[in-house]
């Protein structure tokens, strides 16, 4: 039996008399919604749902806003680890936050600056995340000297430059690596007010400025780094070519021959010959192979790609490949090259098998298809005799040159560089040389050439004078632990 309207009304009758004619009026959806309206805890819960959404609402408006904001009022850059500018950048960070630092001590509170100025002065650019770059130099006398420096570290760092605001943010990606190198990837996100982002501008051209002063006047060394090209230590003082002392006329003819080629660039390329040239250095260990390359390098503005043939996971792919993007105005140097051959066996036509470059793979970098334009390649090897002659060949080495045992010349020469200003009228030279020559340490006048056994190197000469630095009668009376060495 269904209920009739009367039947309902009278159930809901005592609970809610006001609502009688409306329910016997009304349809009965009206009726079902009237009853929930009427029911305090629903339109309590209502009211909350209508309050979240309403609350999410502007929480998303105001995302939207912030945004929106965002993106009218900042300017983000975005600097890659394997962009140039992202090693400048954190050098000049470093460098501009010191530079903060240091001006807040300085500045003395009875200055007269703006107020804005003054208060700009109060925020300084803030480090709180540090992160240390060791570097090491390999100074002429053969000692390692360590460096080390703090850099800003991952994470966010408020600069201030210019007037400006700047967020840094670095990031560092734990998951993905170089293939280059190996090393984690990272990015630097820079933020500023759209209004200011001209100072990226300046910040960019200093970063840059300031990288280029940090090599001014010295040598880069690279070494390679699985595919690619890597600065080894900091950049070196250049040595100067005064400095290294070679047998008469020796330098200035190589300094001539190299010269003489990077003025010949047309000449070769009208010609379609391969605009490269080799040299070989040769010579007892300590006759200033490895110095003269360095100071040539330091007196042309020119860098140093440094090879170890023997050096494990060095392929001949890789080293072709290298070869082909060497770095601008840069020397390629493989020393001791007799070494990374010695031991191994011929195997079959393609040369000397050994776990990393063989030896036609390093005949193949050296003049194969592949290799770049200019290209200036010093060999350098303490036994000439042991070099295959296939290495030797002209169009592989333009010039071979011999830095032997010390010669009387060169003593003297390198006396007067540590002693010229002590020794009046070089009286002293004279009786050190005459020393060098009854021991048959160097040739003397009139004479055949000494016996190489009692023959010496610059490098011993050089010791001893450090030795004695302070006493010339002591680089005498020393001259016979000379022939020892
Ligand atoms: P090499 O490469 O022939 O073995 P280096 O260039 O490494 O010799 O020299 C070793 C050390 O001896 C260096 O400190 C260098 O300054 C010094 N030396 C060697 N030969 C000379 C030279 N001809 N003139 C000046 N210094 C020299």
């Amino acid at each position: 039996m269904s209920a009739t309207p009367s039947d309902i009304q009278h159930v809901v009758q005592p609970s809610f008399p006001e609502k009688e004619a409306t329910v016997s009026t009304h349809s009965a959806p009206d009726g079902f919604f009237a009853q929930f309206a009427g029911n305090p805890f629903f339109t309590g819960g209502l009211g909350l749902a209508g309050f979240a959404a309403i609350l999410a609402g502007a929480q998303r408006g105001l995302r939207q806003g912030a945004s929106l904001l965002k993106r009218r009022l900042l300017v983000d850059v975005d600097i890659n680890v394997k962009d140039d500018t992202y090693q400048c950048f954190l050098y000049w960070m470093t460098i501009h936050h010191r530079r903060q630092l240091s001006t807040a001590v300085q500045s003395k509170p009875s200055e007269k600056v703006g107020i804005i100025e003054s208060l700009l002065r109060r925020v300084p650019t803030r480090m709180h995340h540090l992160s240390i770059a060791t570097s090491k130099t390999h100074l002429p006398n053969g000692a390692v000297q360590t460096q080390f420096a703090l850099i800003p570290g991952p994470g966010r760092h408020i600069l201030r430059y210019k007037n400006a605001f700047i967020l840094a943010n670095r990031v560092r990606e734990t998951k993905s690596m170089g293939l280059n190198n190996g090393n984690p990837w990272e990015t630097i996100t820079l933020t500023t007010l759209y209004s200011q982002r001209h100072v990226f501008e300046a910040l960019f051209l200093e970063a840059h400025e300031l990288a280029q002063k940090r090599v001014e006047g010295k040598t880069v060394v690279f070494t390679p780094r699985t595919a690619s090209w890597e600065k080894f230590g900091e950049p070196r003082r250049k040595r100067t070519l005064e400095s290294v002392i070679l047998d008469e006329g020796v330098k200035e003819h190589i300094v001539a021959d190299v010269k003489d080629f990077l003025r010949s660039e047309q000449w070769y390329h009208d010609r379609c010959i391969p605009y490269r040239r080799g040299y070989l250095l040769h010579g007892v260990p300590g006759s200033g192979k490895s110095s003269f390359i360095q100071a040539l390098a330091g007196h042309l503005d020119y860098n140093i790609a440094m090879v170890n043939l023997s050096e494990r996971g060095l392929t001949d792919d890789r080293l072709n490949y290298l070869i082909t993007i060497l770095p601008q105005r840069t020397f390629v140097v493989l020393e001791d090259v007799d070494a990374a051959f010695s031991g191994r066996t011929m195997s079959d036509e393609s040369g000397y098998r050994g776990a990393n470059v063989t030896f036609a793979g390093l005949l193949n970098a050296i003049d194969g298809i592949t290799s770049g334009e200019e290209r200036i390649l010093f060999l350098t090897t303490n036994h000439v005799a042991r070099l295959d002659a296939a290495l030797v060949r002209p169009g592989r080495v333009d010039m071979t040159i011999r830095l032997g045992e010390a010669t009387r010349y060169q003593a003297a020469q390198l006396w007067t560089r540590f002693y010229g200003d002590i020794d009046e009228d070089s009286v002293n030279q004279t009786r050190f040389l005459q020393a060098l020559e009854n021991l048959g340490v160097v040739q003397a006048e009139g004479q055949g050439p000494p016996d190489p056994v009692n023959m010496t190197s610059t490098a011993a000469l050089q010791g001893l004078f450090l030795k004695n630095k302070h006493s010339m009668e002591g680089a005498i009376a020393g001259a016979s632990e000379l022939r020892r060495s």
